[in-house]
Protein backbone atom coordinates (compact mmCIF):
# COMPACT_ATOMS: atom_id res chain seq x y z
CA UNK A 1 0.00 0.00 0.00
CA UNK A 2 3.12 2.10 0.67
CA UNK A 3 6.09 1.80 -1.78
CA UNK A 4 8.93 4.05 -0.80
CA UNK A 5 11.25 3.58 -4.04
CA UNK A 6 14.86 4.48 -3.95
CA UNK A 7 13.86 8.20 -2.00
CA UNK A 8 16.50 10.68 -1.30
CA UNK A 9 15.58 13.85 0.56
CA UNK A 10 17.85 16.30 1.44
CA UNK A 11 17.78 19.98 3.47
CA UNK A 12 20.64 21.85 2.04
CA UNK A 13 23.69 20.02 2.93
CA UNK A 14 22.72 17.15 4.69
CA UNK A 15 21.39 14.34 2.93
CA UNK A 16 18.74 12.53 5.08
CA UNK A 17 17.26 9.72 3.04
CA UNK A 18 19.69 8.23 1.00
CA UNK A 19 18.35 6.06 -1.88
CA UNK A 20 16.02 4.69 0.60
CA UNK A 21 13.39 1.96 -0.70
CA UNK A 22 10.81 0.12 1.63
CA UNK A 23 6.99 -1.37 1.13
CA UNK A 24 4.64 -1.10 3.41
CA UNK A 25 1.45 -3.68 2.97
CA UNK A 26 -1.35 -3.16 4.61
CA UNK A 27 -1.57 -5.48 7.70
CA UNK A 28 -0.12 -4.90 11.04
CA UNK A 29 2.76 -2.45 12.98
CA UNK A 30 5.70 -1.18 11.57
CA UNK A 31 7.99 0.29 14.50
CA UNK A 32 10.30 2.88 13.07
CA UNK A 33 13.52 2.76 15.13
CA UNK A 34 16.49 4.92 15.27
CA UNK A 35 19.30 7.43 16.67
CA UNK A 36 17.62 10.98 16.88
CA UNK A 37 18.26 12.76 13.79
CA UNK A 38 18.20 9.83 11.85
CA UNK A 39 15.12 10.47 9.03
CA UNK A 40 12.18 8.97 10.50
CA UNK A 41 10.00 11.68 10.79
CA UNK A 42 11.16 12.79 7.73
CA UNK A 43 10.12 9.74 5.68
CA UNK A 44 6.75 9.58 7.62
CA UNK A 45 6.20 13.53 6.31
CA UNK A 46 7.53 12.62 2.63
CA UNK A 47 4.87 9.63 2.87
CA UNK A 48 2.06 12.36 3.73
CA UNK A 49 3.67 14.70 1.09
CA UNK A 50 4.06 17.63 3.94
CA UNK A 51 8.14 17.02 2.57
CA UNK A 52 8.83 17.28 -0.88
CA UNK A 53 11.39 14.23 -2.29
CA UNK A 54 14.40 15.10 -4.35
CA UNK A 55 14.62 11.92 -5.72
CA UNK A 56 13.16 8.66 -6.54
CA UNK A 57 9.52 8.35 -5.91
CA UNK A 58 6.35 7.26 -2.90
CA UNK A 59 3.25 5.26 -3.94
CA UNK A 60 0.57 5.45 -1.61
CA UNK A 61 -2.66 3.11 -3.10
CA UNK A 62 -1.16 3.42 -6.86
CA UNK A 63 -0.95 7.13 -6.33
CA UNK A 64 2.56 9.58 -6.45
CA UNK A 65 3.45 11.59 -3.95
CA UNK A 66 5.17 13.91 -6.27
CA UNK A 67 1.81 14.82 -8.39
CA UNK A 68 0.31 17.63 -6.13
CA UNK A 69 -3.16 16.37 -7.21
CA UNK A 70 -2.86 13.55 -5.51
CA UNK A 71 -1.66 14.82 -2.21
CA UNK A 72 -5.64 15.20 -0.88
CA UNK A 73 -6.13 11.43 -1.34
CA UNK A 74 -3.45 10.50 -0.05
CA UNK A 75 -3.48 12.60 3.19
CA UNK A 76 -7.17 10.91 3.41
CA UNK A 77 -5.37 7.22 2.75
CA UNK A 78 -2.90 7.86 5.71
CA UNK A 79 -4.04 9.74 8.65
CA UNK A 80 -0.95 11.12 10.87
CA UNK A 81 -0.61 11.60 14.14
CA UNK A 82 2.13 13.76 15.94
CA UNK A 83 4.05 13.68 18.86
CA UNK A 84 1.81 16.97 19.85
CA UNK A 85 -1.17 17.12 19.04
CA UNK A 86 -3.21 20.28 18.05
CA UNK A 87 -6.90 20.02 18.56
CA UNK A 88 -8.26 22.97 16.72
CA UNK A 89 -8.71 25.84 19.68
CA UNK A 90 -12.11 26.67 19.07
CA UNK A 91 -13.60 23.65 18.18
CA UNK A 92 -14.97 21.16 21.18
CA UNK A 93 -14.28 17.49 20.93
CA UNK A 94 -17.31 16.34 18.96
CA UNK A 95 -16.30 19.23 16.30
CA UNK A 96 -13.31 18.09 16.49
CA UNK A 97 -13.42 14.67 15.63
CA UNK A 98 -16.85 15.45 13.01
CA UNK A 99 -15.24 18.28 11.00
CA UNK A 100 -13.30 16.88 8.46
CA UNK A 101 -15.75 13.89 7.91
CA UNK A 102 -18.12 16.32 6.95
CA UNK A 103 -16.26 18.92 4.95
CA UNK A 104 -14.03 16.06 3.44
CA UNK A 105 -15.84 12.75 3.12
CA UNK A 106 -19.33 14.86 2.53
CA UNK A 107 -21.01 13.07 5.41
CA UNK A 108 -23.72 13.91 7.25
CA UNK A 109 -23.61 15.79 10.30
CA UNK A 110 -26.01 13.27 12.51
CA UNK A 111 -23.84 10.04 10.58
CA UNK A 112 -20.28 11.47 11.73
CA UNK A 113 -21.67 12.32 15.16
CA UNK A 114 -22.82 8.53 15.77
CA UNK A 115 -19.48 7.70 14.26
CA UNK A 116 -18.03 9.91 16.51
CA UNK A 117 -19.63 8.29 19.48
CA UNK A 118 -17.94 4.84 18.98
CA UNK A 119 -14.53 6.36 18.45
CA UNK A 120 -14.96 8.40 21.46
CA UNK A 121 -15.91 5.29 23.32
CA UNK A 122 -13.02 3.37 21.44
CA UNK A 123 -10.37 5.40 23.11
CA UNK A 124 -12.15 5.29 26.20
CA UNK A 125 -13.27 9.54 26.02
CA UNK A 126 -17.30 9.34 25.69
CA UNK A 127 -17.76 11.80 28.71
CA UNK A 128 -15.75 14.35 26.89
CA UNK A 129 -17.61 15.13 23.82
CA UNK A 130 -18.56 18.72 24.73
CA UNK A 131 -14.72 19.49 26.28
CA UNK A 132 -12.53 22.26 25.06
CA UNK A 133 -8.47 21.13 24.11
CA UNK A 134 -7.60 22.85 27.46
CA UNK A 135 -9.97 20.92 29.54
CA UNK A 136 -8.32 17.99 28.36
CA UNK A 137 -4.85 15.91 29.05
CA UNK A 138 -1.83 15.50 26.87
CA UNK A 139 -2.82 12.28 27.07
CA UNK A 140 -6.49 12.57 26.52
CA UNK A 141 -5.52 14.93 23.90
CA UNK A 142 -3.56 12.27 22.16
CA UNK A 143 -6.39 10.03 21.96
CA UNK A 144 -8.75 12.43 20.36
CA UNK A 145 -5.84 12.86 18.12
CA UNK A 146 -5.75 8.85 17.11
CA UNK A 147 -9.77 8.90 16.98
CA UNK A 148 -9.83 12.07 14.90
CA UNK A 149 -7.40 10.60 12.70
CA UNK A 150 -9.50 7.19 12.44
CA UNK A 151 -13.00 8.90 11.78
CA UNK A 152 -11.24 9.57 8.19
CA UNK A 153 -11.32 6.21 7.22
CA UNK A 154 -7.65 5.68 6.83
CA UNK A 155 -6.27 3.09 5.29
CA UNK A 156 -2.70 3.25 6.92
CA UNK A 157 -2.02 5.44 10.71
CA UNK A 158 1.09 7.45 10.80
CA UNK A 159 2.34 7.52 14.44
CA UNK A 160 5.11 9.60 15.08
CA UNK A 161 6.23 9.35 18.87
CA UNK A 162 2.54 9.92 20.20
CA UNK A 163 3.78 9.37 23.32
CA UNK A 164 6.83 11.17 24.01
CA UNK A 165 5.18 14.34 25.12
CA UNK A 166 3.38 12.24 28.05
CA UNK A 167 4.13 11.13 31.09
CA UNK A 168 4.62 6.90 31.97
CA UNK A 169 0.36 6.56 33.19
CA UNK A 170 -0.76 8.84 29.75
CA UNK A 171 1.82 6.87 27.72
CA UNK A 172 0.26 3.81 28.71
CA UNK A 173 -3.27 4.79 28.09
CA UNK A 174 -2.49 5.59 24.92
CA UNK A 175 -0.46 2.87 23.76
CA UNK A 176 -3.02 0.39 25.08
CA UNK A 177 -5.94 2.22 22.46
CA UNK A 178 -3.06 1.50 19.71
CA UNK A 179 -2.41 -2.19 20.94
CA UNK A 180 -6.28 -2.67 20.54
CA UNK A 181 -6.16 -0.85 17.01
CA UNK A 182 -3.57 -3.12 15.82
CA UNK A 183 -5.74 -6.10 17.10
CA UNK A 184 -8.55 -4.84 14.93
CA UNK A 185 -5.77 -5.41 12.08
CA UNK A 186 -5.33 -1.40 11.91
CA UNK A 187 -2.09 -0.85 9.66
CA UNK A 188 0.35 1.13 11.45
CA UNK A 189 3.73 2.85 10.68
CA UNK A 190 4.96 3.82 14.16
CA UNK A 191 8.17 6.00 15.48
CA UNK A 192 8.31 5.34 18.77
CA UNK A 193 11.34 4.43 21.57
CA UNK A 194 8.56 2.68 23.54
CA UNK A 195 10.60 -0.85 23.53
CA UNK A 196 7.62 -3.37 25.39
CA UNK A 197 5.19 -1.78 22.80
CA UNK A 198 7.80 -2.39 19.95
CA UNK A 199 8.47 -5.95 21.39
CA UNK A 200 5.23 -7.15 22.16
CA UNK A 201 2.60 -5.06 19.40
CA UNK A 202 5.03 -4.67 16.13
CA UNK A 203 4.95 -7.08 13.21
CA UNK A 204 7.98 -6.12 11.94
CA UNK A 205 10.86 -3.61 13.00
CA UNK A 206 12.88 -1.09 10.46
CA UNK A 207 15.96 0.45 12.00
CA UNK A 208 16.88 3.46 10.26
CA UNK A 209 20.94 4.80 10.21
CA UNK A 210 22.20 7.83 8.35
CA UNK A 211 19.44 7.41 6.03
CA UNK A 212 19.39 3.94 5.11
CA UNK A 213 17.23 1.07 6.66
CA UNK A 214 20.09 -0.83 8.65
CA UNK A 215 17.47 -3.56 9.78
CA UNK A 216 14.07 -4.24 8.41
CA UNK A 217 13.07 -7.64 10.79
CA UNK A 218 10.24 -9.43 12.26
CA UNK A 219 9.73 -7.97 15.61
CA UNK A 220 10.98 -11.41 16.92
CA UNK A 221 14.29 -11.72 15.17
CA UNK A 222 14.98 -8.34 15.64
CA UNK A 223 14.99 -8.47 19.51
CA UNK A 224 16.31 -11.93 19.46
CA UNK A 225 18.81 -11.93 16.84
CA UNK A 226 19.73 -9.10 15.41
CA UNK A 227 20.04 -7.36 18.20
CA UNK A 228 22.93 -9.68 19.57
CA UNK A 229 24.44 -9.95 15.96
CA UNK A 230 24.44 -6.11 14.98
CA UNK A 231 26.82 -3.86 17.41
CA UNK A 232 25.14 -0.50 16.07
CA UNK A 233 21.97 -2.13 17.11
CA UNK A 234 22.87 -3.55 20.33
CA UNK A 235 24.13 -0.56 21.40
CA UNK A 236 21.08 1.67 20.13
CA UNK A 237 18.76 -0.95 22.07
CA UNK A 238 21.22 -0.70 25.52
CA UNK A 239 20.57 2.97 25.52
CA UNK A 240 17.34 2.71 25.35
CA UNK A 241 16.09 0.23 27.17
P1 LIG B 1 14.19 12.28 16.32
O1 LIG B 1 14.32 10.85 16.82
O2 LIG B 1 15.04 13.21 17.10
O3 LIG B 1 12.77 12.74 16.16
P2 LIG B 1 14.29 11.84 13.43
O4 LIG B 1 14.90 10.51 13.08
O5 LIG B 1 12.82 11.92 13.39
O6 LIG B 1 14.87 12.29 14.84
P3 LIG B 1 14.20 13.94 11.48
O7 LIG B 1 13.30 14.86 12.20
O8 LIG B 1 13.64 13.19 10.34
O9 LIG B 1 14.93 12.92 12.47
O10 LIG B 1 15.43 14.82 11.00
C1 LIG B 1 16.49 14.29 10.25
C2 LIG B 1 17.53 15.38 10.04
O11 LIG B 1 17.01 16.36 9.16
C3 LIG B 1 17.94 16.11 11.31
O12 LIG B 1 19.33 16.34 11.26
C4 LIG B 1 17.16 17.40 11.25
O13 LIG B 1 17.89 18.45 11.87
C5 LIG B 1 17.05 17.64 9.76
N1 LIG B 1 15.80 18.36 9.40
C6 LIG B 1 14.56 17.91 9.56
N2 LIG B 1 13.64 18.79 9.10
C7 LIG B 1 14.36 19.84 8.62
C8 LIG B 1 14.00 21.08 8.01
N3 LIG B 1 12.73 21.41 7.77
N4 LIG B 1 15.00 21.91 7.65
C9 LIG B 1 16.29 21.58 7.86
N5 LIG B 1 16.70 20.44 8.43
C10 LIG B 1 15.74 19.56 8.81
MG1 LIG C 1 11.38 12.55 14.77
Amino acid sequence: MIEVKNVTKSFGDLTVLKDFSVDFNQEGVTVLLGPSGTGKSTLLRCINGLETIDGGDIIVNGLSVKEKKNLRQIRLDCGMVFQRTVLFPHLNVMQNLTMSPIKLLKMNKKEAEEKAVLYLKKVGLESKAKAMHNELSGGEQQRIAIARALMMNPKALLLDEVTSALDPEMTSEVLKILETLAQEGVCMLCVTHEMQFAKHVASRIIFMDKGIAAADETAENFFSVVRKENERIAKFLQFIG
